[in-house]
């Protein structure tokens, strides 16, 4: 017998060249029959210990909090995590019309290639390659969101009871992803009074031969800081003479004020590996659209085949990010106007500048003046504020007295700080209500 197997629809257009879908068939399968028989005699269907060991510190710390904001006065919200909720900061037309044109097309409805179109890749490697760190779409993982950028480059450089070396005060996330995955983390101090510059001895003397993998997250959640090309070498030179990789979070990247420079870590460095981690959340202001990417740094070929293997295995859990975002990715980095880049800076500059003018008025509170990202840090002196025991407590009462809602650093791992976020729309009442706060105890 003989059968002709015809191609319906549409060629093969190239774009979706690996959508082929391998499907194993057993057609003899022995099994010892006495393992089949099931001797359960109840149902007990409970969470799995990976599920139990996922813990959002900011759910943790906030849900336990009482915050019952004052009716007369109307909420102040600067502890919101998303640039997009108060419809002040929108994206440009022109990443909204790449997706438009996207979905228009009707090439991206199908399953890409897990880590990415080519195409795409080469989009994201042309806009980061530089003479010193040059990148081909080879070196490119896009993935669902930075969130998932960080958890495959985590994933694919630590074994449980390994541990990475985290910033303190960092973004959470990094815990809450290693901590699942049976892997232990070490906090490293950052200096308030260097700029939130990394406390290197303190960073040296974590390491130990379980250290798989030290994270810089450059410029800073939540500390607004922009490190300096001297001391990011001093970075690479403490993991070059230990011989650690790096996990560079640079999610906000050249989101740093006018008058200084970002640099980012891997053209810095000849010999220590970088995964770097990115994506379109942050500076083009559409963390829903879930894209990010790895950028894979290893010019001494210290990663070798294993660790790009590892990731594209890994990058086969999911599949890849969402299509539509991708096929509109190569216009959103190439056609988006300067001046959309640097309307968001200078409101992010400006609300900050506010906040750090009329803070540092108040006795007491020690704001830091961000160069960068979308937070300021204030510090508060407890010993001006008796009445509170710590950060949480002095946030909780902002919102009973102020209805204004902060979130406390605890949440980051430090005491005692305040985090603003600072793309609210109500910064100018925000500060007036603390300067009231103040002068009314
Ligand atoms: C927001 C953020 C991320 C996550 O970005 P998504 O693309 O929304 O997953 C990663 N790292 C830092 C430091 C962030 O602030």
């Amino acid at each position: 017998m003989s059968f002709v197997v015809k191609m319906n629809g549409a060629p093969n257009n190239g774009i979706n060249g690996n959508g082929v879908h391998h499907v194993s068939v057993r057609t003899h399968v022995s099994v010892n029959p006495a393992k089949l028989k099931s001797h359960r005699q109840r149902w007990n269907v409970r969470p799995s210990e990976m599920s139990k060991k996922t813990l959002n510190p900011i759910r943790a710390i906030v849900d336990g909090m009482k915050l019952t904001p004052n009716p007369e006065k109307p909420m102040i919200a600067l502890s919101i995590g998303d640039p997009t909720v108060f419809g002040n900061l929108p994206t440009d037309d022109t990443v909204l019309q790449a997706v438009k044109e996207a979905i228009d097309s009707h090439k991206y409805n199908g399953y890409a290639p897990s880590v990415g179109y080519q195409k795409s890749r080469e989009a994201v490697a042309n806009f980061y390659s530089c003479p010193e760190a040059p990148l081909e779409g080879k070196d490119v993982i896009l993935t669902s969101g930075c969130s998932q950028a960080i958890e495959l480059a985590i994933s694919v450089l630590c074994n449980p009871g390994d541990n990475i070396l985290v910033p303190r005060p960092g973004f959470s996330l990094y815990k809450t992803l290693a901590v699942s995955m049976g892997i232990q983390v070490k906090f490293y101090n950052l200096l308030p009074e260097k700029s939130w510059e990394i406390d290197l001895q303190h960073l040296e003397s974590l390491i130990d031969d379980k250290t798989a993998c030290l994270i810089v997250n450059n410029p800073s959640n939540p500390c607004g800081s922009v490190f300096t090309k001297e001391h990011q070498h001093k970075i690479l030179a403490v993991a070059s003479r230990n011989c650690i990789p790096i996990l560079a979070d640079e999610i906000y990247g050249d989101m740093v004020f006018p008058g200084c420079d970002f640099q980012p870590l891997a053209p810095l460095s000849s010999d220590v590996p970088i995964l770097s981690c990115g994506g379109l959340a942050k500076r083009w202001l559409v963390p829903g659209w879930r894209m990010g990417w790895i950028l894979i740094h290893d010019r001494n070929y210290i990663f070798g085949t294993g660790i790009r293997e590892g990731l594209v295995k890994l990058s086969q859990r999911i599949l890849g990010p969402c299509t539509v975002v991708q096929g509109a990715l190569e216009s959103i980095l190439n056609d988006t106007p300067p001046e959309f880049y640097q309307g968001t800076i200078s409101f992010l500059k400006s609300n900050s500048e506010i906040c750090f003018s009329e803070l540092s008025t108040v006795p007491g509170l020690n704001p830091v003046m961000p160069s960068g990202a979308m937070y300021i840090m204030v510090g508060i002196e407890m010993e001006h504020f008796p009445d509170f025991q710590n950060d949480v407590e002095f946030t909780e009462r902002l919102v009973t007295e102020q209805s204004v809602f902060c979130l406390p650093a605890t949440v980051n791992y430090s005491s005692p700080y305040l985090i603003l976020f600072c793309y609210s729309a109500f910064y100018l009442l925000f500060v007036t209500k603390i300067g009231c706060s103040h002068s009314d105890t």
